[in-house]
């Protein structure tokens, strides 16, 4: 039977984490020192469950024990037990997988992604840790644009504009499945990566969007680098062609997620931040809890 379905926001943060090891941005430093109204943040990742037993992490980020650690629901029942029934990968970013390999202490669980980033996955040897026996974890092909049932929540992939991860660029031709947006239960679109704002996302009372970075040139403004938003595959929150401008008429939630630490946003009160608010968007920061 269907329930009540609810996201936690477990990661807000992009790779990197907020802060991110080694970077002294102003964000970082800010964080790092405790300031007041910055809040530190875990990279990519979100629990979603409709009957309140079983849960979808959607994506495993390097920081999944912490992440279960501090949320309640996604403690054991019993003496070996997981709530954690399947995890869905978005695409095969280390930000969104590493964690698989803190989860390998043979509970069983499905996990889902498409044929591209399996078969990423399967190039490395690590994957063979949760083969450790028969149904431990249960590879499953995350199909494009067909509905498939997750832990009892009927969710559909689709295409979203990206790349294919860092370590395989190179090594493998570019796939409109490398990069997935997910519709989990007809409530909550999940976009945590998106190169760009013009997709459809019409139809979900709560959209998880793309929220990297504010500006194109956010990491070269700061010195930090020379690739802007776009060599990286999401598309940035302001400019003419930025989700906060393409997303406005979209009349759902619209919720900033994988924030990267140099995203002005992530300031307490900086004019970036009221503009997103002004504009109806949400900043979203890990233990969120999302009703859908
Ligand atoms: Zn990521
Ligand atoms: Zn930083």
């Amino acid at each position: 039977m269907r329930g009540a379905m609810r996201a936690t926001v477990l990661g807000s943060g992009a790779g990197g984490a907020f802060p991110q090891w080694n970077c002294g941005c102003p964000n970082c430093t800010a964080v790092r020192e405790g300031r007041e109204g910055y809040l530190a943040r875990t990279q990519d990742s979100v629990a979603v469950t409709e009957d309140g037993d079983r849960f979808v992490l959607v994506n495993a980020s390097p920081g999944v024990l912490v992440q279960i650690q501090r949320t309640r629901a996604l403690w054991p029942r019993s003496a070996r037990h997981s709530p954690i029934a399947a995890v869905v990968l978005t695409n095969g970013d280390m930000d969104h997988v590493l964690g698989l390999f803190s989860l390998r202490e043979s509970w069983p669980f499905e996990l889902w992604a498409t044929e591209s980033v399996w078969s990423g996955l399967e190039q490395s040897l690590f994957i063979r840790t949760l083969r450790r026996f028969d149904g431990h974890v249960t590879k499953k092909v995350l199909p494009l644009d067909e509905e498939v049932s997750i832990a009892g929540i009927p969710t559909r992939a689709r295409a979203a504009p990206g790349k294919a991860p860092v370590h395989l660029v190179g090594h493998a031709d570019h796939r409109p499945d490398d990069n997935v947006m997910l519709s989990l239960g007809g409530k909550i679109l999940y976009a945590a990566a998106c190169a760009s704002a013009d997709v459809d996302v019409s139809g979900h009372p709560v959209v998880l969007f793309d929220g990297t970075f504010y500006r194109e040139d956010e990491l070269v403004r700061l010195g930090l680098s020379k690739a802007v938003a776009k060599d990286m595959a999401h598309v940035p929150i302001s400019g003419e062609t930025g989700s906060l401008a393409k997303l406005a008429g979209v009349s759902a939630r619209k919720i900033y997620t994988h924030i990267n630490n140099t995203n002005p946003v992530l300031a307490p009160t900086p004019e970036e931040r009221r503009a997103v608010e002004s504009a109806g968007g949400e900043i979203s920061y890990d233990g969120m809890e999302i009703p859908a």
